[in-house]
């Protein structure tokens, strides 16, 4: 089969497509025929460096992906040859003392795909059951592949972490980002009165025409001012972010009191000064989220079904130009997620 594959760390130097060893489905897996899949920041982090996370290379590149079931076992209850699915890419043990309490995200043995293992950047993936799940209906595989990583991310900051209500604020940072988009997306559906920020203006434009309530450009405006301005003085209740270092000043700013940030990311450094008067002072929450369990993946696709949920899919590029899809999500003109077609090569 073709892949993607990394083959050391640099540029798209060490990004090759090329014939790999077609998975062979082992028991208690699901062979998933991938369709296709979306590019995420930490693609180009594998790519880049890698660095502090332990995989072999060559590897195949890609975390989320969705196909459809070529092969199950025979005794397979759930899950039907044919039928079109998604990959939760968090493969775990099921047996630490975090995977029995049912919050497997945190697992002591996870192995993500594209990071530890292979990932879904390839025609054929075998993954555990129970890391397959059927998609909703009424989406493109790659939009439903889109799910995978940024939307399961942003469910758990909202709903777990931040546990937001339908009558509550929030400020969402750099709307441009998977992310941050998929949680404007999430926030609204569930009633929630959004502000993002950009330094883009075309970027906040498209956030409006999507149901942003406001918007902010973080280049031109300070942004807790504009907040406190957009808020009566008061503040907004959950600050979603992934940005870091260079927000996390106005993040804390905009908080009103007994307020949550929920962080997800540092992209821009991780080590933002600590405002521990304010922290106490104000009782302010401060949450760490990574992707997110079987269970929250289970309710995010119900809810994405239930609100016709649509993921904004930036552009689609068939496999081979897997080149032109890493320099897209680099360039960060994005507007959605950069797809990756798995089906257009010949085997
Ligand atoms: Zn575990």
């Amino acid at each position: 089969m073709k892949a993607v594959v990394i083959t050391g760390h640099g540029g798209n130097e060490v990004v090759e497509v090329r014939s790999c060893e077609r998975p062979v489905r082992q028991p208690g897996e699901v062979l998933v025929r991938m369709t296709a899949a979306t590019l995420n920041q930490v693609d180009l982090y594998m790519r880049n460096s890698g660095a502090g996370i332990t995989h072999q290379l060559p590897q195949i590149m890609g975390l989320d992906g969705a196909g459809t079931v070529e092969e199950v076992d025979a005794d397979e209850r759930v899950l039907a040859v044919g039928q079109r699915v998604l990959i939760h890419p968090a493969v775990t043990c099921g047996r630490c003392e975090f995977c029995q309490r049912g919050d497997n995200v945190l697992c002591t043995q996870i192995q993500l795909l594209g990071e530890h293992r292979h990932g879904t950047f390839a025609q054929w993936v075998s993954v555990p059951a129970r890391n397959v799940f059927a998609m909703p209906a009424g989406l493109s595989f790659v939009q439903a592949a889109a799910l995978g990583v940024n939307h399961i991310t942003a469910w758990r900051m909202l709903v777990t972490k931040a546990q937001i209500k339908p009558w509550e604020t929030a400020l969402i940072f750099g709307v441009g980002g998977g992310v941050s988009l998929a949680a404007m997306q999430l926030a609204k559906a569930m009633g929630v009165r959004v502000i993002v920020t950009s330094r883009d203006d075309h970027k906040l434009e498209r956030a409006l025409a999507l149901g942003a309530d406001h918007t902010i450009n973080s280049q031109t405006h300070d942004v807790s001012k504009a907040v406190m301005a957009l808020t009566d003085g008061r503040g907004v209740d959950v600050v979603i972010e992934n940005v870091g270092q260079a927000v996390w000043s106005a993040a804390m700013k905009s908080l009103v009191r007994g307020g949550r940030l929920v962080t997800c990311g540092a992209t821009s450094g991780d080590q933002p000064p600590a405002d521990l008067r304010r922290i106490f002072i104000r009782q302010l929450q401060i949450l760490g989220s990574t992707h997110g369990n079987f269970a929250e993946f289970h309710d995010m696709l119900a809810f994405v079904a239930q609100h016709r949920i649509q993921p904004v899919i930036d552009h689609e590029y068939p496999m081979d130009q897997v080149h032109a899809a890493l320099d897209r999500l680099a360039s960060q003109q994005q507007f959605g997620k950069v797809g990756l077609n798995l089906t257009c090569v010949s085997e």
